[in-house]
């Protein structure tokens, strides 16, 4: 696992954070740090997924990257996917909708750090480290 190391103290910094403890210095980096989903309510409660390239779905079948045991929950209800921009979550045409904050999505939203995602009773709360673009293949290629 990664740590965001201070461009100005060195200080080492835990992927969560965004600003360096010990000077306030904005943290940039946190390559190794993964973004990922957090079960608040739902089955299994208090697990973490972690999301990367590639399609992250979700739904009720084993088949998924992220299983819910919900019956609200479609066999394949969502997909958060990477794109250039940042993390998008799509509606899989499931029978009851993916809310974002509170609000039903038409087809895809983006999703922010913090952001809440209800999928039939379950809610998971996105952590999105470094820039949550994964767009470092580029810059590992430099180092
Ligand atoms: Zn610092």
């Amino acid at each position: 696992m990664g740590l965001r190391i201070c461009a100005s103290c060195k200080h080492e910094n835990a992927c969560k954070n965004h600003f360096c403890t010990q000077c306030g210095a904005r943290l940039s980096g946190g390559e190794d740090c993964p973004s990922k989903l957090l079960v608040l309510e739902g089955e299994p409660k208090g697990a973490i997924f972690l999301i990367g390239t590639g399609s992250n779905t979700i739904g009720r079948e084993s088949s998924n990257s992220i299983v819910l045991s919900d019956e609200q929950v479609s066999a394949k209800h969502a997909a958060i996917t990477l794109k250039e921009d940042g993390f998008w979550i799509e509606d899989l045409e499931s029978k009851n909708g993916v809310f974002v904050n509170g609000q039903r999505i038409s087809k895809r939203k983006r999703l922010y750090d913090g952001s809440l995602i209800k999928l039939g009773s379950s809610i998971l709360s996105v952590e999105i480290n470094g820039n949550g673009l994964n767009s470092h293949k580029k810059s590992q290629k430099r180092i």
